[in-house]
Formats: structure tokens, C-alpha cells, sequence
């Protein structure tokens, strides 16, 4: 399909949804224009091929206290959709919510004052999102809510970057390394990534930032040794003013890397939350997806936490792994829930890196996993926890969410900070990104600094950080109430 759009600013947007709703893009030409006349915005969408030629407008009025950009991202959306839908039978359960963060515009019109029904009765009939995925959206915007009212201003929190792993998952799309010749410079790494720590503390302090939380993660965090786990907690401990407040997660990833000892030092280091990821308590779906650990190593690291410390414990699971079936992902899930974690987080699986086998997997099981993934909802709710934070990436399985639950209370401020854009981002290490958040809201403006994507990269040149700090810092000098301009 090639896409001819008047205004560029659509252009991502039609795309994407054009790839949720088509297998593979039709042959033709898609145009969109949209066109302002007093308090209303038009928008025509048109597809031609020598099959079809099709055109529909849908109009949104601009309302004062939305605005015309959002009048016209409706009447876009509500266009796009028609036309889309009239050429494919697929319906994503997010409707023309394409994005990473759908809670956003829920949140948004909470904060503008819709009450719950209007609410729902904005993402079914604007947005085309379904029921099910509206209430969805509507808690986990209130909870969101809660945790913005909790945040002030100047936090920021900060995320550690491990991008190593022992071996690599046939499913992974994350860029880690696991070679051996790779893991042999973790030390290296790590030493600079102390350096970086305590050059990002500088910088955290000079521009006036209180630390709300910290996440460790990967990767496989849990490759570190005990003595470099100590070490890095002992740099973070001597380089920022952490407060008993302060919440910092170890996720230690896959269980096989988990001992006692590395437990006992995060214990030691106060650190209250970890996560160990089974994904799957299939051995056999385990081994087909080359995660080379058993379910066994999943219980035994998870009662080895249980025993050295007063952890809130988070596991993973995946729906939609090669070999997997929702019967076999809802009995992972059962057996997981028996054990009674803190948290839970139920991830939709990425096609981007499918091999042939796991494509020819999931076009068999095409509409399978919906109902599997609501029915995992529905099993955790029922035993006493709640969605909290939601983020869906590009080509999951069935355009399904990924979804953190906890028990009430246990929630972890960092995901909800960082996947809702809520404040600032510090990243130290590579693979990570540091994000300034300036505002809220539908015109909330978000500079990125990403690092080096490779260790091998980030420790050939730090030149790129120094550049990085001395950039954040001139923002925050020029403009310290709002440090984005875009
Ligand atoms: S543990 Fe996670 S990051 Fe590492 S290879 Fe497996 S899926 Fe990728």
C-alpha cells in the first residue's frame, strides 16, 4: 500500500493501523486529507487499486477544551477505521489506539473531567476500542491518577541497563549479548557503568532531582556475580542519597541465574523487589523456545527468595509461545498464582523476530490467544490482584497488550513512572534511554538521549555520554521549569 497524505504528521499513524488490520498491506494507493471549516474538521480517506476504489470522511467537532489537534486525530482515527474495516475483517482489540501507552488518552479525559460512562463511552465509539479493554483502560487510568497526585515535580528515577544474557531465547527481540567472548567484558562494563552512575549523580543533583526509584534491569541482571552486584549497589549507595523510601527492583530474569548468595546481597543492599521470569512452567514449551532453564530452577529460585528475604517477588509469563497452547499458558498461569506473588506480569508475544516455524505457528493459531489473555485477567483478578500499568508493542500476537498486576499496595512505582511517561528518566549503561519529560497532557513534550545500542559500542566511546550530560545539563540552564523544547 502506499500512503499519500496531506498532512505528514498522520502518516505513522495510518500505517500502523493499516498494519494491525491487514495481514499484509493490500496493493494501492491510501490518500487522506483533512480540512477545518469553523468548529468542525473533516477527514476523507480514500483507498484505490484496481480492485477497489473507496472513499469515506468522518468529522469531529473542536471542542475548546480539547482542541483542534485532537479533533482532528478523531476524525483521522474515525476515517482511517471505517475505510480499514470495510476492506478486512480484523477488529484489534485497541481500536485506533496504535500506540505504546493507550492509557494515555483515558487518562486524558479523566483529567478532563469525563465521568466513567462518558469515558467508556468515548474509547467504544471514538477510538473503537473494545468494552473489555475500555473498563481496562479506565482502571488502570485511575490508578495511574493515584500515582501522579504521589510525584512531584522534580522526581526522576533511574534505570541501571544489563543488555547481557547466558544464552539467547529463540523469541528474544531484545538486543542482548550473550556470547561468551561478550560476557567476558562484563567487568569492564561494569566498572563503566560505575562511572557513569556517579557522573549521572552529579548531574541528577546539579539539576536539582530527588530519586523516587530504581530499576536494575536487562537482560539477564542475574548473570552478575554476587561481588558485582555488591559492587554496583555499593557505587549507587555512595553516589545518590537513597532513602528507605527510595524503591529499587533487582530484576534478576531468568531463574537459572538466581542463588542464594546474590538474594542474600540485594537483602543486604534493602532492596525489597526482584523478579524471576519463568515465562512459561512448560519444560518442553521452555526448551522449544531455547530458554535453557526448567521449570524446577523457576520454584527453586522462587522459594530461595521467599527464604532469604522480604522480597515482593514479580513473575513473567508469555502468551502465545511456539509450542504453547492457552490451555498450557492458563495452567503456567495457575501454578504460578498458587505460589502467590506480589506481582505478575503477563506479556503478549512479539512476532517481530518470529522464525519461519514460530510465523507458521502463529498464522495456525490466528484469534486463539484473546480470549486466553482475557481469561488470565480474569484469574488474577479473582485472586485479589489488579492491573496496574499496561504497554503493548508493535506485531504482538492478536495486537494484545502486555499487563502488570499486583496485590494492593505492592505496586512498582518505576513501571508505572516510565511506561506512562510520568517524569524524567535516567538510564546509565547501553541499550537504555534517557528521557526529559516535560509535560503532561495531549501536547506533553519528551526529549530522548539514547545510548549506545551495543557494550561493545559503550565502551569504545564515552564520548557520546559526556555529550549527553553536557546536553541535559544547557536544558535544565536555560529553562528549568521546562527543559524540552522540541
Ligand atoms: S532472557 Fe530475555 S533478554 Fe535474555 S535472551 Fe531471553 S528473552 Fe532475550
Amino acid at each position: 500500500m502506499d500512503f499519500e497524505i496531506a498532512n505528514n504528521s498522520h502518516f505513522l499513524f495510518c500505517y500502523h493501523l493499516a498494519k494491525e488490520l491487514f495481514a499484509s498491506l493490500p496493493d494501492g494507493r491510501f490518500f487522506l486529507q483533512t480540512q477545518v471549516s469553523g468548529d468542525i474538521v473533516r477527514a476523507t480517506a480514500r483507498f484505490a487499486s484496481d480492485r477497489d476504489d473507496l472513499t469515506v470522511s468522518q468529522s469531529a467537532s473542536i471542542k475548546r477544551e480539547f482542541g483542534l489537534s485532537r479533533a482532528e486525530n478523531l476524525a483521522v482515527g474515525k476515517a482511517a477505521w471505517e475505510l480499514f474495516t470495510n476492506l478486512s475483517d480484523r477488529r484489534p482489540p485497541y481500536g485506533v489506539l496504535v500506540g505504546v501507552r493507550p492509557t494515555k488518552v483515558a487518562l486524558y479525559y479523566l483529567e478532563h473531567g469525563l465521568s466513567d460512562p462518558e469515558l467508556i463511552d468515548r474509547l467504544t465509539h471514538d477510538y473503537f476500542v473494545r468494552k473489555e479493554k475500555a473498563l481496562l483502560l479506565l482502571k488502570l487510568a485511575k490508578t495511574e491518577k493515584r500515582i501522579v497526585e504521589n510525584l512531584a515535580s522534580s522526581d526522576a528515577v533511574l534505570y541501571l541497563s544489563i543488555p547481557f544474557c547466558p544464552s539467547r531465547c529463540k523469541y528474544c527481540s531484545f538486543i542482548s549479548q550473550s556470547a561468551p567472548k561478550q560476557l567476558a567484558r562484563l567487568d569492564e562494563y561494569l566498572s563503566r557503568m560505575r562511572e557513569e552512575l556517579q557522573k549521572t549523580a552529579e548531574l541528577f543533583f546539579g539539576i536539582g532531582k530527588t530519586l523516587k526509584a530504581v530499576y536494575l534491569g536487562g537482560g539477564t541482571p542475574g548473570v552478575l556475580t554476587e561481588a558485582q552486584l555488591d559492587a554496583l549497589f555499593c557505587e549507587l549507595e555512595a553516589d545518590f542519597n537513597l532513602s528507605p523510601d527510595t524503591e529499587i527492583t533487582a530484576e534478576l530474569g531468568r531463574p537459572d541465574t538466581v542463588t542464594a548468595e546474590k538474594l542474600r546481597v540485594l537483602s543486604d543492599h534493602g532492596i525489597r523487589r526482584v523478579c524471576i521470569n519463568p515465562q512459561t512452567l512448560s519444560d518442553e514449551v521452555l526448551r522449544e523456545n531455547g530458554r535453557s532453564h526448567t521449570a524446577k530452577q523457576f520454584y527453586d529460585a522462587y522459594s530461595l527468595a521467599r527464604k532469604t528475604g522480604r522480597f515482593c517477588i514479580n513473575a513473567d509469563l508469555i502468551a502465545g509461545l511456539s509450542g504453547d497452547t492457552p490451555q498450557g499458558f492458563l495452567k503456567s498461569l495457575t501454578e504460578i498464582l498458587a505460589l502467590d506473588p506480589e506481582n505478575l506480569t503477563i506479556h503478549s508475544l512479539c512476532k517481530k523476530r518470529a522464525s519461519e516455524d514460530e510465523s507458521a505457528f502463529l498464522a495456525a493459531s490466528e484469534g486463539i490467544w484473546t480470549g486466553a489473555v482475557s481469561d488470565a485477567m480474569h484469574a488474577c483478578i479473582n485472586r485479589g490482584y489488579e492491573p496496574y500499568y499496561l504497554y503493548r508493542q508493535k506485531n504482538t500476537i492478536e495486537n494484545l497488550e502486555n499487563l502488570g498486576y499486583a496485590k494492593p499496595g505492592q505496586e512498582c512505582v518505576y513501571n508505572i513512572a516510565m511506561m506512562e511517561d510520568l517524569c524524567d528518566v535516567f538510564s546509565v549503561g547501553a541499550g537504555a534511554i534517557t528521557k526529559l519529560i516535560s509535560k503532561k497532557g495531549p501536547h506533553q513534550k519528551i526529549r530522548r538521549f539514547a545510548s549506545y545500542k551495543y557494550p561493545t559500542e559503550y565502551l569504545s566511546d564515552p564520548g557520546k555520554r559526556e555529550k549527553r550530560f553536557m546536553e541535559i545539563k544547557r536544558l535544565y540552564m536555560e529553562n528549568p521549569d521546562d527543559p524540552v523544547v522540541l
